[in-house]
């Protein structure tokens, strides 16, 4: 399988039926070997009554079904678990992304990169509520990542799939996935792709997400800095307070002699505190390494339950075998520490 397209869906009924039409236009021209995955998110409108009669239709279709609404990082996550593609491209349902830019962000990928991002340069959203903040995001994000990319929030972007295999989504977490992705050494590069209003349905986020944002991005630069060992983090704080203890302390006990004057009552806020801040930040450490040491054994748990799955039919229509594959096909290697 050359290429999987992962698609999250919550309330797309309108758009479900072109999506899928003009995707597959792009994918059978392509010569791909491909298959399209499609993660209903716990829709309530008509959405998966009307993927069910699609699943008919499109041979290349795979609907997973979640129980409940568990948001767009779990569909992802969902789909990226299902993907049997050597290169996962991800997308929007509501037709804002053009499935025509997929070959573009393939052959950026085939210059050797990990990841392609697509960058929506002439975006059609509201500027104040939309635009703006998420310009104020992307800086802040590249910023405090060190990852610098014009428009995290472009769902459209091309992944080889040891990437999205090896990531943790859970939470909010996939606007950040390219900074996620660095933690495995990674080259990252943008191309800039098209964009058009939404047309049919609502957007599921508003200016509420900004304060999500924000928290998140915090844990990402945690995670990022410190996900080997939080007992560097918190322990690294806890060796310094107590190292300030002693210090005081011992100015404070220079002091009493040489001056002989009494110290008594600095004792408490210049040494007791300082130390008892250090062993507190030192078990917060410990505590954190039986967190990080725990999940790693119960990392089958996935962060969503699925209710049904509808998979491809077999004998579905061959796009084509392998010859002209681009190269990114045959590229098995994560690059190592780069990013542009
Ligand atoms: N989506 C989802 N689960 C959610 C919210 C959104 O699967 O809880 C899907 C939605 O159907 C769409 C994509 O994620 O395909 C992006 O959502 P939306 O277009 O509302 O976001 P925007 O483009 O406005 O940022
Ligand atoms: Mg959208």
């Amino acid at each position: 399988m050359d290429l999987s397209v992962v698609i999250p869906v919550y309330n797309e009924e309108e758009n479900l039926r072109s999506l899928l039409a003009q995707l597959t236009a792009v994918l059978e021209a392509s010569n791909l070997v491909y298959e399209i995955i499609v993660v209903d998110d716990g829709s309530t409108d008509g959405s998966f009554a009307l993927l069910r009669e699609l699943h008919g239709e499109f041979r290349r279709l795979t609907v997973v079904r979640f129980r409940r609404n568990f948001g767009q990082s779990a569909a992802f996550a969902a789909g990226f678990e299902h993907s049997q593609g050597s290169v996962v491209v991800t997308m929007d349902a509501d037709l804002q992304n053009d499935p025509a830019d997929i070959p573009l962000l393939l052959s950026e990928l085939d210059k050797g990169y990990d990841i392609v991002s697509g960058w929506r340069r002439d975006r059609q959203d509201r500027w104040l509520t939309r635009r703006l903040p998420s310009m104020v995001a992307n800086w802040l994000i590249s910023r405090v990542t060190g990852v610098h990319l014009h428009d995290y929030g472009c769902s459209l972007k091309a992944y080889r799939s040891e990437v999205v295999k090896n990531l943790h989504l859970y939470g909010q977490l996939h606007r950040f996935i390219p900074a996620l992705a660095t933690w495995m050494g990674v080259t990252i590069s943008e191309v800039p792709v098209r964009h058009s209003a939404r047309r049919f349905g609502r957007s599921k986020y508003g200016l509420g997400r900004t304060g999500r944002v924000i928290l998140d991005l915090i844990v990402v630069r945690f995670r990022l800095s410190n996900s080997a060992s939080p007992i560097h983090a918190f322990g690294g704080l806890g060796l310094l307070c107590l190292v300030l203890g002693s210090v005081s302390g011992l100015a404070l006990l220079l002091l009493a002699v040489l001056i002989r004057q009494a110290v008594g009552q600095a004792v408490l806020p210049l040494v007791v505190l300082p130390w008892f801040m250090g062993v507190q930040l030192i078990c917060l450490g410990l505590l954190g390494e039986l967190v990080v040491w725990s999940s790693h054994e119960d990392q089958a748990r996935p962060g969503y339950v699925e209710r049904q799955v509808l998979p491809q039919q077999q004998g579905g229509s061959d796009a084509s075998g392998l010859a002209g594959t681009p190269q990114f096909l045959h590229n098995d290697g994560v690059h190592s520490g780069e990013y542009r």
